[in-house]
């Protein structure tokens, strides 16, 4: 729909229109101590509010942008003497400076959470938020985006800003994204903008990588299976802490749970997140035994089978469904592993150095 420019100079002006429009959520710096003492910024979608505050030219958030349509704890309906209603928290907002690999997790959510079943609770948010991609300023020293999912490009987005010298170049792809240019000083870019623009976007890179395709890891992947003992000594240091899961852009799982009032006849269903890292995620009930205690399984019961399980999800399994791997290369969950292990890249390379062709 149309490629705009805005200065520099004019752009916080932009920035602080939009606030007093509507809310923003945006990358900023996090001030609290960082966990991992190998970096020194660390930054976070939250609300914005000045544009001072806002950050395009950080590496990664902590936590991906997916919180805002799928929060981590979520109330999903009220309950009374039987009867229920939907709890729908709804706020309208807009969801600046992502990052095209978050975009293309965005991407996949939307499609997992609309697939066969419509989970109303993350579409009707998902309807009411305005997404404005930023380009890639810095590179997350995990990250691996350029290996991931190269057949795909970004298009659930409604806008895109990319910053070259003393200029935005904004890229309008929707009504939504096109609303938003009367908040700001912008004029018609010029073709030799639009160029410099795709060029920047074309030069970063991450700064780590794969030598493998997405088939052939695939390939690999599912030839490794059988090997428990590869992914157990892959696992070895892990402890189950899930985080590797919490940070993905492209993890979903979720538990629920039902708590009652004091009263005994209300209460409130909650979803949280989840991860199949942890010790209990497959754990199942069998009910009663014959002595009539309460029996249980747990099909994954090592870390190394976990481990296993959730590279094939990123790999192999969702790769089935969403004709691209589940995974976008972003980082996050070998920068949250204190334990140093989650790392894809690492995981890929020492499974394909003994499963590739
Ligand atoms: S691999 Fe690392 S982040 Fe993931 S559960 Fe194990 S210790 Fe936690
Ligand atoms: S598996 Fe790791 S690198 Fe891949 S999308 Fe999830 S957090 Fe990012």
């Amino acid at each position: 729909m149309g490629f705009y420019c805005i200065s520099s100079k004019n752009f916080p002006a932009f920035i602080d229109e939009l606030i007093h429009q509507q809310s923003v959520i945006a990358p900023q710096l996090v001030q609290s101590k960082p966990y991992n003492p190998s970096s020194s910024e660390f930054f976070s979608f939250s609300l914005l509010k000045k544009a001072s505050n806002l950050r395009l030219d950080y590496d990664t958030t902590i936590l991906p942008p997916k919180k805002v349509f799928f929060p981590p704890q979520q109330v999903l309906l009220s309950f009374k003497n039987g009867e229920f209603q939907a709890v729908l928290d709804l706020y309208e907002t807009i969801l600046f400076g992502v990052h095209p690999y978050d975009l293309l997790a965005i991407e996949q959510t939307d499609f997992l959470f609309s697939d066969k079943y419509e989970d109303i609770h993350y579409t009707a948010q998902r309807q009411l938020t305005t997404i404005i991609g930023s380009n890639i300023q810095r590179s997350a020293e995990h990250s691996f985006f350029s290996s991931m999912n190269a057949n795909v490009k970004p298009s659930t987005h409604d806008g895109f800003i990319t910053k070259i010298a003393d200029t935005y170049i904004y890229e309008v792809l929707t009504g939504k994204a096109g609303n938003l240019l009367k908040y700001g000083q912008f004029t018609d870019a010029s073709q030799q903008q639009i160029d410099l623009a795709v060029k920047e976007n074309e030069r970063v890179k991450s700064k780590s990588h794969l030598n493998y395709s997405a088939d052939e890891i695939k390939q690999g992947l599912e030839k490794s299976y059988a090997d428990l003992e590869l992914w157990e000594q892959l696992a070895k240091s892990c402890y189950a802490c899930g985080s590797c899961n919490t940070s993905c852009p492209t993890c979903y799982c979720f538990n629920i749970e039902d708590k009652w009032h004091i009263d005994q006849i209300s209460g409130e269903r909650t979803r949280y997140w989840d991860s199949c890292m942890t010790e209990d995620f497959a754990k199942i009930s069998l009910g009663p035994g014959k002595s009539g205690e309460a029996q249980t399984e747990n099909f994954r019961p090592t870390t190394g089978a976990r481990m296993r399980h959730r590279l094939m999800r990123k790999m192999v399994y969702l790769n089935d469904k969403l004709g691209t791997q589940a995974c976008v290369g972003c980082g996050r969950c070998a920068t949250s592993c204190t334990a140093d292990i989650a790392d894809p890249v690492n995981i890929i390379n020492t499974v394909m150095e003994k499963y590739h062709d």
